[in-house]
């Protein structure tokens, strides 16, 4: 599908958080398969990328605008106006980093609780990027998946290097954002 097309049913924004250095730039350019990115450069500027998706049954396109807030410092405060308006949120932890679990199931989601009065309306998605380091996995799958689980998060594992389950986050974030909204 061509990602600068007009032609879409639906638009959903989509935001990224997460510690710094767990992969969401990396996931973000991925959404078109551009090169990764082997140098840590962290930003302070807001991306965003967008792309047309499909979704079932009955076939209805979706123009997911996935944004990025880099952030140079480790808790600087997205501020409403990143969460405005988004339907979903892709909260992502590194399964090498133990400390970026913890502050995804407890600092990020916070932050967005506290800037998304109705949670209803959002649809949220657990990340353990970097898989392609099992060696060096500090957050097992049942540990994460439990967490998702009880709290109402989809949950998903990937590696943003070798793209592993990549096309599936984006998948699952604009199917679950649309079967939540009907
Ligand atoms: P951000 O700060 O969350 O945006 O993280 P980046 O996308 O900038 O990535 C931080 C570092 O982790 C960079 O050195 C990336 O090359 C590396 N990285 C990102 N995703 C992966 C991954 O899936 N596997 C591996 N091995 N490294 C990754
Ligand atoms: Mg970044």
């Amino acid at each position: 599908t061509d990602s600068s097309s007009n032609d879409y049913d639906y638009l959903f924004k989509i935001v990224l958080i997460g510690d710094p250095g767990v992969g969401k730039s990396n996931i973000l350019s991925r959404i078109h398969r551009n090169d990764f990115n082997v140098n840590y450069q962290e930003t302070d500027i807001v991306e965003f990328a967008q792309k047309i998706f499909e979704v079932q049954p009955d076939g209805k396109r979706v123009k997911a605008q996935i944004w990025d807030r880099g952030g140079s410092k480790k808790y600087q405060s997205a501020g409403f106006q990143y969460y405005r308006g988004a339907v979903g949120v892709i909260v992502v932890y590194s399964i090498t980093d133990r400390a970026s679990f913890e502050n995804a199931t407890t600092y990020w989601l916070e932050e967005l609780s506290q800037f998304k009065k109705s949670q209803d309306d959002v649809y949220r998605l657990l990340v353990g990027n970097k898989i392609d380091l099992n060696d060096k996995r500090s957050v097992s799958i049942d540990e994460a998946r439990q967490f998702a689980e009880n709290n109402g998060l989809s949950f998903i594992e990937t590696s943003a290097l070798n793209l592993n389950n990549i096309d599936n986050l984006f998948q699952d974030v604009v199917n679950g954002i649309y079967n939540n909204a009907k």
